[in-house]
């Protein structure tokens, strides 16, 4: 093959422009995306390997290594992994497969400043050699290819790069990047050996650089490696040192890890520039051995409310890399949390199929959900900071500083996850059936007395009046709406809190959940109110009475609104408004069905019941009145109005509410 130059694809042209104009400030990752690729690649070659022992090509000593040289102004990566043929090398040099990088891009607004922030969020992998290189050049050959089926692939990082065939004996590959002039000092050993430290200590693989020595020179202040020396230099001795601790930072004894070294091992496996909310690391033994560090982030990836998106824990089998992203490992509605999970049971050769079968997988699952259960119930304890109690002999507690430094630094961290997160982990009321508990009491709300998202079912069922015997709650499509809403008019007047729910799941949800700790629960848009005890007996026979007197207008209204509205009622729950829609005790929430049909999904047709408010001055006039049908039809279709609908037929809406006006 001749040389051939080639175009990026044009989301690659997008993210390496913002690549480089704005990670200035955060240059120095490069080394450990590069590193990165570097480790993944060993790791897919022991993989590959398992079932062809061939590709080590007798060197089974996988090891990265990290070379520079001054005068020709290059840094270099080399792996001996699993290397890239011509093709691999164009396509993923050279275009985004994957589809959250690609959603990502496709969300940039050119605006430099917004855009730094979101990638921020984002792995930018290989491309990052840019911040620091006006130049890469990749030589790689594929593990099992012949020497002559080598790729050379250069570009500067604009719109295009240049393909050739090589020879190259050795298998892997090389990332040689040409260092622009202001990133001259990575071509040190002590500048890169600092950031390997710092980013890639927990790289399970070797990283190696060779040893350097000083030439003729006198040390003079032996505090400080550099100072002192003449410039006669630091010399190559030839010889090779492993510069990273090399080991997974899973297989260590938890005490040995500094919460540093957890932070940046997330770091490096999520990408993410920001620390995780916790994490939890464990070693599990018994009759399925295995060990588990698990993170929960702190903001959401741009994809998660897909269903499909790939899940987050990485899985290893005796430390041997197996797959990314192994999503029989947890729950789908845990899909936020990263990791990894070493198993010392399950075959190497374990497929995504045999996965999903596993009896040990099954133990996995179980108790990675558990922790991460348990991680979450510990971030919403220490939600909020201890007040100082006072005891009765007038002593306040005396909280030590360290205690102090470690509640302010845990407080808030529940609300921030439940901002990112709330809305996933609700799912888990349906998709796992023995947590429910669990995650009901992990669930927060809006309320109508409280704003914010912070009311759990515990919290409200503490504030329930006397005799009130459920916990009641409202859907709608925004909180607005909800707040808003007719249907609760009767609990504001009596003052019972309503708990709003304005999250796309929440009605699937909820459906999920009967009850709270054995307090019901309670939609106020689904059947008749009944407020039970809260009711006083001269309330309740007033109401009696009302729909007594109200029958014969009550059958005019229900022959009148016959192809629109199941039923038609009085009701005792309206205060301010003429009427509102109410759908049966069991049958799916007006709101519900809509969402299902925008999103182009089945959904019944769903037949309300409208309910009248019987004090209302508009429904005492519809005794006799003239315009009876036009009256009844506005009734209904403002009724839908204000719950966020629209009448089926807005144009005659408006017919008959101007020929009113006129
Ligand atoms: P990511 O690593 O997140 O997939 P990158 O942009 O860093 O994205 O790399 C794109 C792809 O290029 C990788 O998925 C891998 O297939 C390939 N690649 C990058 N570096 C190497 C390497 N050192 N050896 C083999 N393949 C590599």
């Amino acid at each position: 093959m001749t040389k051939q130059t080639l175009s990026f694809q044009a989301e690659v042209a997008q993210l390496l422009h913002l690549v480089t104009h704005s990670l200035y400030s955060n240059k120095e990752i490069f080394l450990r995306e590069l590193i990165s690729n570097a480790s993944d690649a060993c790791d897919k070659l022991r993989f590959e390997a398992i079932n062809d022992g061939g590709l080590y090509e007798n060197d089974t000593d996988l090891k990265v290594k990290v070379t520079f040289d001054k005068d020709a102004r290059t840094l270099t990566i080399t792996d001996n992994g699993i290397g890239m043929s011509t093709q691999e090398a164009i396509d993923h040099l050279g275009t985004i497969a994957k589809s959250g990088t690609k959603d990502f891009v496709s969300k940039l607004s050119g605006d430099q400043k917004a855009d730094s922030q979101l990638i921020g969020q984002f792995g930018v992998g290989f491309y990052s050699g840019f911040i620091v290189a006006d130049k890469i050049t990749v030589e790689s050959r594929r593990a099992g290819m012949k020497a002559d089926e080598g790729v050379r692939w250069i570009s500067g990082g604009a719109g295009d790069f240049e393909v050739e065939n090589i020879t190259r004996p050795e298998r892997g590959t090389s990332v040689i990047l040409h260092l622009r002039d202001d990133a001259m000092d990575y071509a040190s050993a002590w500048k890169v050996k600092g950031i390997i430290n710092k980013y890639s200590d927990h790289i399970s693989l070797p990283i190696m650089m060779e040893k350097e020595e000083w030439k003729d020179g006198e040390l003079i202040n032996p505090s400080d490696e550099q100072g002192g020396r003449q410039p006669g230099g630091m010399v190559k001795t030839g010889e090779w040192e492993t510069v990273n601790k090399a080991n997974a930072i899973w297989a260590r004894a938890k005490k040995d890890i500094t919460a540093d070294e957890y932070t940046e091992f997330y770091k490096q496996i999520s990408h993410d520039f920001e620390p995780p909310l916790a994490y939890t690391h464990n070693r599990v033994e018994g009759s399925t051995e295995y060990t588990q560090l698990l993170y929960i982030p702190g903001k959401a990836p741009m994809d998660l409310y897909n269903r499909e998106k790939s899940a987050g824990v990485k899985l290893y089998v005796k430390r041997v890399f197996i797959m990314d992203d192994a999503e029989a490992l947890l729950p789908t509605y845990l899909r936020f949390v990263k990791g990894v999970v070493d198993s010392s049971d399950l075959p190497l050769n374990v497929s995504r199929e045999l996965l999903q079968e596993s009896r040990d997988v099954k133990a996995i699952r179980e108790g990675c959900t558990k922790r991460v259960l348990g991680m979450l119930e510990d971030l919403a304890k220490n939600d909020k900071l201890p007040e100082a109690t006072t005891s009765a002999e007038g002593v306040t507690d005396v909280v030590s500083e360290e205690d102090k430094a470690e509640a302010a630094a845990n407080a808030g961290k529940f609300t921030k996850f439940y901002n990112e997160f709330g809305a996933v982990l609700k799912e888990g009321l349906g998709e796992d059936y023995a947590n429910k508990d669990r995650i009901a009491k992990l669930l927060r709300f809006a309320s109508s007395t409280t704003d914010t998202v912070s009311v759990s079912f515990a919290d409200y069922k503490a504030r329930m009046k006397d005799g009130q015997e459920a916990i009641y709650y409202i859907t709608a499509d925004n909180a607005a709406a909800a707040k808003n809403s007719p249907q609760l008019e009767v609990f504001k007047k009596k003052g019972i809190e309503v708990l709003l729910m304005t999250d796309r799941v929440d009605e699937w949800a909820l459906n999920y959940l009967q009850d709270f700790d054995g307090t019901p629960l309670q939609s106020v848009a689904k059947g008749a109110v009944d407020l039970g005890k809260l009711q006083d007996e001269t309330e309740k026979k007033a109401a009696e009475e009302a729909a007594e007197a109200f029958k014969p207008l009550l059958a005019k209204l229900k022959e009148a609104l016959k192809d629109k509205a199941e039923d038609v009622r009085v009701t005792t729950r309206l205060v301010d408004s003429p009427a509102c829609l109410v759908v049966q005790d069991h049958g799916m929430s007006t709101q519900l069905a809509r969402m299902l049909k925008q999103a182009g999904q089945a959904a019944p047709d769903v037949k309300p019941v409208l309910e009248v408010n019987a004090e209302h001055p508009l429904v005492k006039k519809l005794d006799g009145s003239v315009h009876f049908n036009d009256l009844a039809h506005i009734l209904f279709d403002q009724a839908l109005l204000a719950e966020g609908g629209l009448p089926a037929d807005p144009a005659a809406y408006v017919k008959r509410v101007n020929a009113l006006l006129v």
